[in-house]
């Protein structure tokens, strides 16, 4: 078997690898080899990438569909017709008595453009439902609404990844890059190397804060001031762009007055972040012409994410940063397919090419492409967290077709998730794997995974990718696209439904003609010989975009747009009751909802187990040792986990990590207070209280 070029199944850096070995059969054994042309990782994978062919053969692989005869009995395995029939048979008939909005799709940021896109368009012209959204909505939205506010457009990091090792500053606010994507550290380290200073602000003294030059600590939820008080001190100091400024900004007046109030004392007081430490940082983030401010999801998962965002790019935009050259302000996506997730019509208010659903314009060109009438097509829905809480309602949703999402472990308040799914009259979930999730379903279609079909992913740089096909999926397994083609068939939908990726990739190029993520001048042949290509891409002569904004941000004058934005704290502060804050996030081993990696030896042996991070003070105080099992309560739940003692936390904030199921599931505290804007729950802070227990 020759080496086959691809990229890795997780995270969104997506590494470049080769899939090779002795067999191209299922269940052969395959070598993982990283690819030194790929510039995201040059050569590096982290453990996740080197053991991503694991996922090919996990024991508990699903082979054949499965269906319960009623709610209360066993999933059994069925053919793919009696599968396929009882999906056809609930949709018509709950939406012949409910209505086209009581079938609901929730989708995934894992999910290849050419799968987001037709599930987009089966939601809105096979089942005419305006109920879809998808789990991207857990990850980067407060960047997007943030971005979009600002600049008329998001699209991940501002440039190719290789600019930042060439920056003077790296501002990473709320981003753990040495454990979620290890990689991307060596453009840091390029950056150091070269006389960089990389700055992180984290409530946890991170592996990548401990690389870091200098390390801001905060309150969790107190981010939003930090960055008011980092541009007040830009202010007082001078180190304000004025040219660029007057130039290519509006609105910073009514920003200069808000962050007047926060003075630094005052933001130290709300932080706990030293004033010095405020001033260095923004002093090295002002002394050269190229830096970057980054955020990722400790700045973004928070009830005022948008807003906390929004401060973040106020403070690049006061420096001069966005729009030039090997600068700017970045989101870090997560999930693999994070960006081209999002743009190609998952979203509940979006349709493809990263369009407005209730735009007039928008509608009638996605329209024309599907063959059918704008006034046909559904309007905005519900957000994903409001679709999961109103399903089996009297106004919700009576049946939802889940792909490649397990929100019984990622999304917040799990167990009152599980009771609307469990609320469901029918529940249809297409994954590789027996989730969490899919175990509720009644139907449950068994799909094809990354290395067994072909497609296209968007890397966090905006790099559209080629993700190769390197063995043939096991008997009894169809793709996503082949199960979409066969329910619109059998529902019969307009349009044309193909199953080979190539084919929809060429009518997703025609859908985003001419929208902000315009994928219309970028092919496969083009993807292959150029190593990708970025977006926009508006003809097949055009070279790509990888540094947009250069002369023009997407805004109606050009220019981008100050927003002033206040501190308010969390949605839920500590009290006596609940006198500790909680923070969730990632470890090195596992991705999202560990659906995929925890049924991979090596990454199971590396992390079996949650586990609660906390400060041998606070432990002491509590009585509790290294090791022991800890109850951690929240007025949603309680989780109990093994307690983990380090001083790299502070003393007011412990930390679980939300990959696992079960009782030491993390999300079975978060709150689920959503961001007025985007719409993202609040999993970065809420408050809870510990309590030792005999046995985890
Ligand atoms: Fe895969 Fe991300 Fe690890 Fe790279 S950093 S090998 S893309 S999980």
């Amino acid at each position: 078997m020759t080496d086959t070029p691809t990229h890795c199944p997780y995270c969104a850096l997506q590494c470049g690898m080769s899939l090779g070995g002795d067999a191209a059969e299922p269940g052969g054994p395959l070598r993982v080899t990283p690819r030194e042309d790929v510039p995201a990782n040059r050569g590096g994978l982290c453990q996740k990438g080197w053991t991503a062919a694991e996922m090919l053969t996990v024991p508990d692989r699903l082979t054949s569909p499965l269906m319960r005869a009623s709610r209360d009995a066993p999933l059994e395995p069925c053919t793919w017709d009696q599968a396929v029939d009882r999906v056809v048979s609930e949709i018509t008939r709950l939406q012949g008595a409910y209505g086209p909005d009581a079938v609901a799709v929730f989708g995934g940021g894992g999910l290849t453009n050419e799968k987001a896109y037709q599930l987009g368009k089966f939601a809105r012209i096979a089942l005419r439902t305006s109920q879809i959204d998808y789990n991207g909505r857990f990850c980067m939205s407060s960047a997007a609404a943030a971005s979009g506010r600002a600049f008329g457009m998001d699209r991940g990091l501002p440039g190719p990844i290789t600019d930042l090792g060439r920056a003077d500053a790296v501002l990473l606010a709320g981003g753990n890059v040495a454990e979620t994507m290890p990689p991307f550290m060596r453009h840091l380290t390029d950056l150091q190397r070269a006389g960089g200073a990389l700055i992180v602000v984290d409530p946890r003294r991170t592996t990548t804060a401990r690389q870091a030059d200098l390390h801001l600590q905060p309150t969790p939820g107190t981010d939003l001031a930090l960055a008011n008080g980092l541009l007040h001190l830009a202010v007082s100091e001078g180190l304000l762009d004025e040219d660029y400024l007057a130039e290519r900004t509006g609105g910073f007046e009514a920003v200069r007055t808000v962050v007047n109030a926060y003075w630094p004392d005052r933001v130290e007081r709300i932080t706990g972040v030293p004033v010095p430490h405020m001033r260095e940082a923004v002093r090295l983030l002002a002394r050269g012409e190229r830096s970057y401010v980054l955020t990722a999801r400790g700045a973004e998962q928070h009830a005022r994410g948008t807003d906390m965002v929004t401060a973040f790019i106020n403070l690049a935009l006061a420096l001069g940063l966005p729009g030039r050259p090997g600068s700017g302000y970045g989101c870090l996506t997560g999930q693999g397919n994070g960006q081209g997730g999002r743009e190609h019509g998952q979203k509940a208010d979006q349709l493809p090419g990263y369009r407005r659903i209730d735009d007039p314009a928008a509608r009638a060109h996605v329209a024309a492409v599907w063959g059918v009438d704008p006034a046909d097509l559904p309007g905005p829905g519900r957000s994903a967290y409001e679709l999961l809480s109103a399903l089996g309602t009297p106004d919700g949703p009576k049946a939802m077709l889940l792909f490649g999402s397990n929100p019984v472990v990622s999304a917040p308040r799990a167990s009152a998730v599980e009771e609307r799914l469990d609320a469901l009259d029918f529940l249809a979930v297409a994954d590789f794997v027996p989730s969490e999730t899919a175990r509720r379903a009644d139907v449950v279609l068994p799909t094809a995974q990354w290395a067994e079909e072909s497609g296209t992913m968007t890397n966090l740089e905006g790099r559209v990718l080629r993700r190769r096909q390197a063995v043939r999926p096991p008997a009894g397994v169809r793709t996503d696209l082949q199960i979409l083609a066969v329910l619109a068939d059998r529902l019969q939908a307009p349009g044309t439904w193909s199953e080979e990726p190539a084919e929809v990739f060429e009518e997703l190029r025609e859908a985003s003609a001419g929208g902000p993520a315009d994928y219309s001048g970028i092919t496969y042949e083009r993807i292959e010989k150029e190593g990708g290509v970025f977006w926009p891409c508006p003809a097949e002569d055009h070279p790509g975009t990888p540094r947009p904004f250069l002369d023009r941000f997407a805004t109606p004058d050009g220019r981008a747009r100050f927003t002033p934005v206040e501190h308010r704290g969390a949605a839920e502060d500590v009290d006596p009751d609940y006198p500790v804050y909680l923070t969730t996030g990632r470890v090195l081993a596992q991705y999202q909802s560990g659906a995929q990696t925890r049924r991979v030896r090596p990454l199971v042996d590396a992390a079996p187990e949650p586990f609660v991070e906390l400060h041998p003070d606070l432990a002491e105080r509590l009585g509790i040792a290294e090791g022991a099992g800890v109850r951690v309560a929240s007025r949603r739940g309680a989780a109990t986990v093994r307690a983990r003692l380090t001083d790299a936390i502070r003393q007011d904030t412990v930390f679980i990590p939300f990959h696992w199921a079960g009782e030491g599931r993390a999300n079975l505290l978060t709150n689920p207070a959503l961001d007025p804007m985007s719409r993202m729950p609040e999993f970065k802070v809420c408050a809870v209280r510990l309590e030792p227990v005999l046995t985890p």
